[in-house]
Parts: structure tokens; sequence; C-alpha cells
């Protein structure tokens, strides 16, 4: 073995000192074990971490009757991976090879390791997410996908599984031989693709991502009974945030999240302007990164799962899911975001953050300095967008599908464009094509009028055509602005709270809405940033007033600490 792979080996492997196994010994169960006995099984739902103190035991991959080995551990080398902190079933066989000694330790007694010593937490948290990342790349999981990639449900259901960095096989029918040996031996027909096997033997046929998330246990350990001291719906960036923070800080927390962590930050290819990150991140693995801190500090996590009304009429309140199911919360973060509008134009979503943007800031000023570019909208925010770029840029071409822009944007504006020999409005126009190998390179936009099309090299693009906030499944419980993203603190006026019944003698926190106690943070928030960062900072900062609110209304000691099971954590403000 190199020494690379020896290194690298190390970490996804590290043995611990004697020390160290002792202070697990002090959070885990000591006992023998017997060569050849069975510790763990695939599919197992209470997912152990099995540390060896003496001896030696075998990971097995396990397929049908067949076995592979993944790896042997010997004394100071333990089992386990993310499954374990997000209480989702075990992938892998455990045996041991030799009669011995172990700590057996499961998940609540693995989170109060990673919480309460930090020496062994680095250490394990590095070779839990490095396995992760192994099975991910070697396929080894729970999962099987069959499909086609035109097919929109294989690819839907792919990108489920990826963004959730679950582990799977994908089968490929296009390129598959003998597509019809596949087909018999699992008893299925092309009209049933796309195809999960899940577990090896649970056939779903052409699921939705929710029905894969149930039979892959995603959200099998959430006790969906307790009261929470908050629920937080949404995992973009401000509910992620919330999540490290209410959970770092002993509250109860559960998040609702349809898709995947990240929420629309995983779209972004390089979010260079994160504070800590001087050569940017990708989205996909920030998310992944506060996933997993989130996981680690004891959030609860319902995957898949879609908040579909608020009740807000009586304390504590209770957030309804799609599908059935009710969860009781004393407080509320709300971070479900918002979507930008998008013209439908194919490999438009291929470019973002590649030539194609939805804010204009002097980062992206700066990217197309002396440079064409393209503003699509009518709106104040294409033109102020339209007026700072122009000073930067070579000229500004405004894509307006109405007849001009009297009726959208503001008279100063529309007058400051008229008269900047560097904006061009274009109306009655359409973007229909955008082209490029990696960076957007060419735009082709159509003029309704004349019917005229025009190719140009342009490689940035800025879609301002609004953003539309998830507030659904708020049923109007609290104050939103014109546009329907929620008003919070020092914006909401008398004449809000008097309407909304405010029934407190305080006014409402910062970021506290119409409803004491339910908080509003990042993108769906009126007003705020619609950044990354902004989201984060939002989110966390939204905790420290939950804590307030519990405190005021006498329900301080948050139901994580006064419960034994669950772990206790770090200072509390
Ligand atoms: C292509 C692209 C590139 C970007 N690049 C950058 C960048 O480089 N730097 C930067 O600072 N910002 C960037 N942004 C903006 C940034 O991603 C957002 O400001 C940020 O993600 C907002 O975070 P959020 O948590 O408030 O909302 P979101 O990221 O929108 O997350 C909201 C989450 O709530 C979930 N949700 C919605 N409805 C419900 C419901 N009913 N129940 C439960 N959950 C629900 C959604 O599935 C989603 O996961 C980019 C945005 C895009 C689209």
């Amino acid at each position: 073995m190199s020494d690379s792979n020896e290194a690298f080996s190390e970490r996804l492997f590290p043995t611990l000192t004697a020390g160290q196994v002792d202070r697990l010994a002090t959070y885990g169960t000591r006992r023998a074990m017997r060569r050849g006995e069975t510790l763990m099984e695939p599919g197992d739902d209470h997912p152990r971490s099995f540390v060896i103190v003496r001896g030696s035991a075998a990971l097995l991959r396990v397929a049908g009757v067949e076995e592979t080995i993944v790896q042997v551990i010997h004394a100071g080398q333990f089992s386990g991976e993310v499954n374990l902190l997000m209480g989702r079933a075990a992938f892998v066989r455990v045996r041991a090879d030799d009669d011995g000694e172990i700590i057996v330790l499961d998940r609540d007694q693995v989170l109060r390791v990673l919480q309460l010593e930090a020496e062994i937490s680095q250490i394990v948290m590095r070779a839990f997410i490095l396995r992760r990342a192994e099975l991910i790349a070697r396929g080894y999981g729970d999962a099987v996908l069959i499909g086609s990639t035109h097919c929109a449900g294989t690819l839907r259901l792919r990108e489920f599984l990826t963004r959730n960095g679950h582990p799977f096989v994908y089968i490929d029918l296009d390129t598959q031989e003998d597509v019809q040996a596949l087909f018999d031996s699992l008893g299925i027909t092309p009209a049933d693709v796309p195809v999960v096997l899940s577990h090896g033997k649970v056939v779903l046929r052409n699921p939705s991502n929710e029905a894969v998330a149930d039979s892959l246990g995603f959200n099998a350990t959430v006790d969906l009974d307790a009261i929470r001291d908050v629920v937080i719906v949404g995992a973009g960036p401000a509910g992620l945030a919330a999540a490290v923070y209410a959970a770092s800080e002993g509250l109860d927390a559960l998040v609702i999240e349809p898709a995947a962590a990240g929420g629309q930050a995983v779209s972004s290819s390089r979010i260079e302007n994160y504070l800590g990150f001087p050569n940017g991140i990708t989205g996909q693995e920030l998310a992944a990164r506060a996933f997993a801190q989130a996981e680690k500090f004891g959030a609860d996590f319902l995957i898949a799962k879609q908040a579909a009304k608020l009740r807000c009429e009586r304390r504590p309140y209770t957030v309804d899911i799609e599908g059935g199911r009710s969860i009781a919360a004393r407080t509320v973060i709300i971070a479900s975001g918002a979507t930008y509008r998008k013209p439908e134009i194919q490999r438009l979503t291929d470019f973002e953050g590649s030539g194609v943007y939805y804010g204009a800031t002097a980062m992206e000023a700066q990217l197309c300095a002396g440079e064409e570019v393209v503003i699509i909208g009518g709106g104040n925010s294409a033109g102020q967008a339209a007026v700072f770029l122009a000073t930067t840029c070579r000229h500004v071409y405004v894509l307006v599908r109405a007849d001009g822009l009297a009726d959208s944007m503001s008279r100063y504006l529309i007058r400051r464009l008229e008269g900047n020999p560097r904006i061009s409005v274009l109306a009655q126009t359409e973007l229909v094509a955008v082209e490029g190998n990696g960076h957007l390179e060419h735009v082709t936009w159509r003029n309704g009028k004349a019917g005229a099309e025009e190719r140009r090299g342009i490689r940035h693009v800025f879609i301002m055509a609004g953003a539309l906030p998830a507030t659904d499944w708020l049923h109007g419980c609290v104050e939103a602005d014109d546009n329907g993203f929620l008003k919070t603190g020092g914006d909401l006026k008398p004449d809000d709270l008097a309407e909304r019944h405010w029934p407190l003698g305080r006014s409402p926190h910062s970021l506290e809405t119409t409803l004491p106690g339910v908080f509003a943070v990042g993108d769906v928030r009126s007003g705020s940033m619609k950044r990354v960062a902004s989201a984060v900072g939002e989110g966390s900062a939204a905790v420290a007033l939950v804590h307030r609110v519990l405190r005021e209304e006498g329900l301080s000691e948050p139901s994580s600490i006064a419960s034994s099971s669950r772990p206790i954590f770090a200072s509390r403000p």
C-alpha cells in the first residue's frame, strides 16, 4: 500500500489509543464476542457502533447469499458511519472474526460521545464522513435504482438520493445487457420504470421520493408524538443554521424538509462569498457539512415530508405534514425560502453560477466587467441591476416581454435607463436559447412582434423575474408584504399587529412574525438579503429568540434537557 493510501485508510479506519477506548467504555456496554457471531445485520434499524477492545471483526457487504469483505477492524478500531447519526438502518453485516471483547454504542451513546468528547469526536466524525463518501463512490448501499436517463422519474430519484447523500447502485437500462432477464428476475415490466430495489428485497415501482424515503427508513426513528421546543420548516441554509444552533443549545428541534438539506444553495456550483471559504465551496458540500453537524448535535430531520399547514389558533402550535400526522411545537422557525421565477429555457440551469445569475452584486459586476450582459425582467430589481451593471459592463440589454416598462418599473428608474447610452431596453423580447460548454457562451432572443431571432456571444444573463416565497402552507396565519414575503420585528406596523390581534404587551422580537414564538428567517422573510450568509445568520439568531420566548412563557427548561434519553449539550444562554 502506498503512503497516501495508508494515510487515507488510517483516516477511514483510525485506531484509537487505549485511553480513548477506555473513555468510550464509560458511554457504552463492554461485552465479550464469540468467533462467528453476527453482531449486526444489514437493514437493522437500530444501528450500533462496535469498538474492538480485543480480537477482530469483519464488515461485510451482503448481496443475496454473497458476502464481500469491506474491511476487517482490529483492537482500537470501530464500525459505524453517518447512518448511525441519522438513526437509519445499517448497510453492512458485522461479524466477529475471533473470540474477543467489544464496546457496543447505540445512537444516543454515540451522540453523547460526539458532544462531550472533543478529541474522540473529531476522529469519529471524520471517519464517519469519509466512510459515507467511500460508500457513495463505490455504490455500496441498500438501494438500487433501475431506470433510464431519458426518463424524468429516474432523474428525479437520482437527484433525490444523490442530494440526500444516500449511496445507491444505478442500473441504466439504456446500456444494460439482457434487460428482459433483469425484468423477469424482479417481476417488473418497462411500464414500472423507474424501479427502486430497497434493502435488496422491496420492489418499488415508479415510487414518489416520499415512498423511497419511507422504505429506506429515512425517518424511521423520528418521534412524531413529542411536543418539540422548536419545529423548523425548511432545511436550506437558514433552517440548517437554526437546527445546528437549536440542537447544540439543548433544544428539542425537528426539521421538516420535502427534498434534501441545502435548499436553493445546492444549485450553486461554487459559493464564493461565504465567510471562511476563500476558494469557494459548492452548495452541496456546504449543505452536507451542515446536515452532519446538525445530526451530530441531535437535531431530528423529517426528509421527503412537507409542511402542509400551520395550525395557529392555539398553543402549542401544530404543523400538519402532507399525507397525515401533525407535529406539536412550542415555537416555530419558518425557513421555507423562496423559488426564483425562471423562464422555461432548455439548459438554463446548467449555467447557474457560470453565466446565469439571480442577483447582481459587486461580485457579479466584476465577473462581467467590459462585456455585454442580458437582464431578464421589467421590475424595479431589473432596473436597479441594469443601472448598477452599466457602470462596469460594456452594454446591458434589458429583455421585457411587455410592450415597455411603464407598468412594472418606477418612473425614476425608467428615466435612468433611457438616459444611459450603455443600456438598451428590448420590449416584446424574450430569451429563447442559451449555449455554452461549461460556461455560458451564446444567447438567442426573439422579438415577438417582428418574429426575428438574434444570436449573440453574450456570457452573462441576469434573471430578475422575481421570487415566490414558499408560504402556501401558512394559509395566511401570519402577516406578509405585498409580494407574500413574511413581515417580522420592526417591519410590523401597529396596524399589522392590530389586524392580526397581536396578544402580548411587548412588540414582536426582531425575527418574530405576527404570531408570538413563530419566527421567519432567510429568503422567506420580507426584506431579507437573499444570500447564504444572511440566511445562516438569521437562522442562528432566531434560536436566541426562541430561548427568550420559552423563558418569557415559563418554558425555559427545553424538553431535551428535561428528558434523560436525549443528550445533554454545552452551554445555553
Ligand atoms: C443558482 C443559485 C445560486 C446562488 N448562489 C449564491 C451564492 O453564490 N452566494 C450566496 O450568498 N447566495 C447564493 N444564492 C442565494 C442563496 O442560495 C439563498 O439566499 C439561500 O439559499 C436562502 O436560504 P433559505 O434557507 O432562506 O431558503 P432556501 O435555500 O430557499 O431553502 C428553503 C427550504 O425550505 C424547503 N421548503 C419549502 N417549502 C416547504 C414546506 N412547505 N415544508 C417544508 N420545507 C419546505 C425547501 O425545499 C428548501 O429546502 C444562490 C441561489 C441560487 C438559486
